[in-house]
């Protein structure tokens, strides 16, 4: 089945649906057996799909569930209030005092910061990776090393990883490591995390699942080998979402092909214009070969989304800053991304270097990343444009010249 007509179809039982298009928001925390003998057989069948308590999730919830592993595959989907309390809880699940875990260095801040106070407070030790690490991360495997956590493409620099190189290694050292990938950027479906042996493939379905910039979830879905772990570890730790915003990460998927490949296109168009434009010093995006990893993007993905950052040749001052982002028409300011409007945010260098604790960042330049949206790509330019003209160049100063890798 192509993957358009695999979202519009997926989850969508007659159970769930009772005579409608879409599954039913059945909202509930009790939910009520009518004879001991029901009672026993929801007991049984709690984590099958029979209704027990609102907090195993009710219809919509199984709706949403049942459609997430027809589409990244898997036999289980749990659901989260956001997406960073799923891979808060998803490493949780599967780590304990005096163990590590290896997590890439360009992963989402929050995520690093997880490790770094949380997990350290309980005992958990966390080393980080370069994102073009490949093989060479079976040298980083201690025999404590419990989880591996990938981010591809990673957050703001947008580097792709090998990720068959990364998990052969893994597996050839020890074959138990959990090995988990934050999925968000390829929406589950540009990269099929489990199909290239990933345990658990973790979304903020915040972003394009939801699509709309409306409501937050987490979605992760696991392997057999996982699942019971994750399910029933994340449950005690009280993690659930509510019906109603399981129901609209539901509708969105029904759009998502048809979203996903206008962000491609309309993203792939942008970044090549911002690619010639004399201010720009590099594209990160993960389809032009400027990326870093863009051989593994063009191997492993089917596609793009509409996130993706670019390097100024300047770094700009906070004056310049405001010329160039307080008087845009189409693109605001917010974090966040994966939703139909676009979206842009800048990063100066020596802030992005923090949050990369191997290999710090090798560009001079203030960053700017873009979450190219729905709109015509053309005003979307026509927006950028008038936004970099803004930009006035300090005389009298000699750009540094940057390395392009
Ligand atoms: C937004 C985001 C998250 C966190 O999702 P929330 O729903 O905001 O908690 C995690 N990972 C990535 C890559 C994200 O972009």
């Amino acid at each position: 089945m192509s993957l358009s007509t695999k979202l519009v179809n997926a989850g969508r039982k007659k159970r769930y649906t009772q005579g409608a298009v879409n599954s039913i928001i059945q909202r509930a925390s009790s939910l009520v057996f009518d004879t001991i003998e029901a009672k026993k057989e929801a007991a049984e069948n709690r984590t099958k799909g029979a209704l027990f308590y609102g907090r195993r999730g009710t219809l919509t919830h199984f709706a949403l569930q049942d459609a997430m592993i027809e589409i990244e595959g898997g036999v289980g989907c749990y659901l989260f209030p956001c997406g960073a309390a799923a891979i808060a809880n998803a490493i949780l699940a599967f780590v304990k005092s005096g163990d590590h875990i290896l997590v890439s260095e360009a992963a989402y801040e929050p995520t690093q910061e997880f490790c770094q106070h949380i997990l350290k407070d309980f005992g958990v030790e966390t080393d980080y990776f370069s994102p073009l690490i490949g093989r060479y991360i079976s040298q980083q495997i201690k025999p404590n090393t419990k989880v591996v956590f990938l981010e591809s493409p990673s957050s703001i620099t947008m580097e792709v990883h090998d990720v068959p190189a990364i998990v052969k290694a893994i597996r050839s050292v020890n074959p138990n490591i959990v090995i988990m990938m934050d999925n968000t950027w390829g929406a589950g479906v540009l990269f099929k995390a489990l199909e290239h042996d990933i345990d658990i493939s973790i979304q903020a379905g915040t972003k394009y699942l939801v699509g709309h910039s409306d409501a937050m979830i987490g979605t992760a879905v696991a392997n057999e080998r996982c699942w019971d772990t994750l399910r029933e570890r994340c449950y005690l730790m009280g993690q659930m979402c509510d019906a109603d915003t399981a129901y609209m990460a539901a509708r969105g998927l029904r759009t998502l092909a048809i979203r996903l490949k206008q962000h491609h296109e309309s993203g792939i168009k942008v970044a090549q214009w911002l690619a010639d434009h004399p201010k720009v010093a590099t594209v990160n995006h993960p389809a032009l070969k400027s990326c870093k990893g863009h051989e593994f993007f063009i191997r492993d993905f089917t596609g793009a989304s509409g996130l993706f950052s670019f390097v100024l040749k300047e770094h700009l001052s906070d004056v310049q800053l405001s010329d160039f982002l307080d008087n845009l028409t189409y693109f605001s300011m917010a974090y966040s991304w994966g939703g139909f409007e676009s979206l842009i945010l800048a990063n100066q260098p020596e802030e992005l270097a923090k949050i990369r604790p191997i290999s710090g960042v090798n560009f001079t330049g203030t960053l700017i990343r873009l979450h190219i949206g729905l709109e015509d790509p053309d005003d979307l330019i026509a927006d950028l444009a008038a936004g970099l003209n803004r930009i006035k160049l300090h005389k009298n100063k000699v750009n540094a010249l940057q390395t392009l890798v």
